[in-house]
């Protein structure tokens, strides 16, 4: 069981490493110069197995401990977001339109700085697999890296997975059992009327009037029919209608997307919302295509492993600075599947008072860095005690 003080040695190193990562970001499975550096990082900590190339660009690699015992996980992202950076750090992105805008560049950083910490030190029973995963903002690599076959093929029993979140102090970890982070859907949806001129609207059958109907009747479904217990957010994000000031256009597109914390409401959400869509349409005289896309379950934690996670946690930052009753979440996170497949939990960490996420003005923080290497360390020295 190790404080804080016992990481701090790892900072400039990793800082180094976080802000050359920083430098040259990279999206989705296309991680050549990322995934390159991190296995080059991980032989020279001398770990006793990598394999490279899962799901494209992700790599696993195996640390084993001073005698027999389970396998558990930890797992960082290593992509970046299509962002125009806005910071004026030194070390801001080289790459125009690409940017490591969700931190997932200190999660790397935090990763390669716990392996090194642990092939060193070896103070635990069984074995660590570490999980570096692409596509994590694309809602798939991590999905795919579990259709892979990795939990199988490295015997995985537990899986830890770690965020970080601005607003929350460095140095400070939260975290709940169950529901942490919401499912994310997608849905497009047609209208489709009768255009016509402008001037003439009783000769048409105006889909704009129809789909801002629509429009506030799917907020009905959430204030309505979902209990106001339960989380569910129905957001029509795109909206596209005629080109013209005096033309009703024969059709209207709208899209949006789904978010709740309770995996029963997507069914819902999927049947209700073409009923309602549908409902308003015909009263009209017209009719809707509808296409619902399910991205990323409910990233659910499970109670035995953030009971654990709280743990090492406070073995690291002690009591006051855990909080393990944080509120959900309502973004998404494809570690979920990882969750769908092995028990775990996900945890956040403090990133101070930064820009938010996906914001061209957020940077990771690196004084964050020894908290995450430190919390990787100690779930390890924890779940896999001696
Ligand atoms: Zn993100
Ligand atoms: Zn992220």
């Amino acid at each position: 069981m190790n404080s804080i003080e016992a990481f701090r040695y790892l900072q400039p190193e990793t800082t180094a490493w976080r802000r050359q990562l920083h430098e040259h970001p990279e999206l989705e499975y296309r991680l050549y110069n990322t995934a390159g550096f991190v296995a080059e990082k991980l032989a020279s900590f001398g770990v006793d197995h990598i394999e490279t190339g899962i799901a494209e660009t992700g790599i696993v690699a195996l640390i084993e401990g001073c005698k027999n015992g389970p396998t558990i996980a930890l797992r960082a992202d290593m992509d970046a977001l299509p962002i125009i950076e806005q910071s004026k750090k030194s070390w801001c992105s080289k790459v125009p339109g690409k940017m490591h805008a969700c931190g997932h560049d200190g999660h790397t950083a935090m990763l390669l700085g716990a392996a090194k910490y642990l092939a060193a030190s070896r103070r635990f029973k069984g074995s660590v697999a570490l999980i570096f995963q692409p596509a994590e903002e694309s809602g798939e690599g991590g999905q795919r890296m579990v259709q892979a076959g990795i939990m199988d093929r490295f015997s995985i029993s537990k899986v830890f997975g770690l965020h970080n979140v601005p607003g929350i102090e460095v140095g400070h970890f939260g975290i709940c059992q169950g529901p942490i982070m919401a499912a994310l859907d997608e849905f497009d949806l047609i209208v489709k009327g009768r255009g016509g001129h402008a001037a003439k609207p009783h000769e048409a059958i105006d889909p704009v009037v129809i789909a801002a109907q629509i429009i506030v009747g799917l907020q009905a479904l959430v204030s309505r029919r979902t209990s106001p217990m339960e989380a569910l957010v129905i957001s029509v994000t795109k909206l596209n209608a005629a080109q013209a000031y005096n033309v009703i256009p024969d059709q209207v597109d709208l899209a949006g997307s789904v978010r709740t914390l309770v995996p029963g409401l997507r069914e819902f959400a999927q049947g209700q919302i073409l009923a309602a869509a549908q409902g308003i349409a015909r009263g009209f005289g017209a009719d809707v295509d509808f296409e619902y896309r399910r991205c990323a379950p409910v990233t659910i934690n499970h109670p035995g492993e953030t009971d654990l996670a709280v743990k090492a946690a406070r073995n690291l930052v002690g009591s006051a600075c855990v909080d393990e009753k944080i509120s959900p979440r309502m973004g998404s996170e494809d570690f979920a599947y990882m969750l769908e497949a092995r028990p775990g939990a996900v945890i956040f960490l403090g990133n101070g008072s930064t820009a938010s996420l996906h914001h061209p003005g957020y940077d990771f923080n690196d004084e964050a860095l020894p908290y995450g290497i430190g919390y990787w360390a100690n779930v390890v020295e924890t779940v896999l005690a001696l």
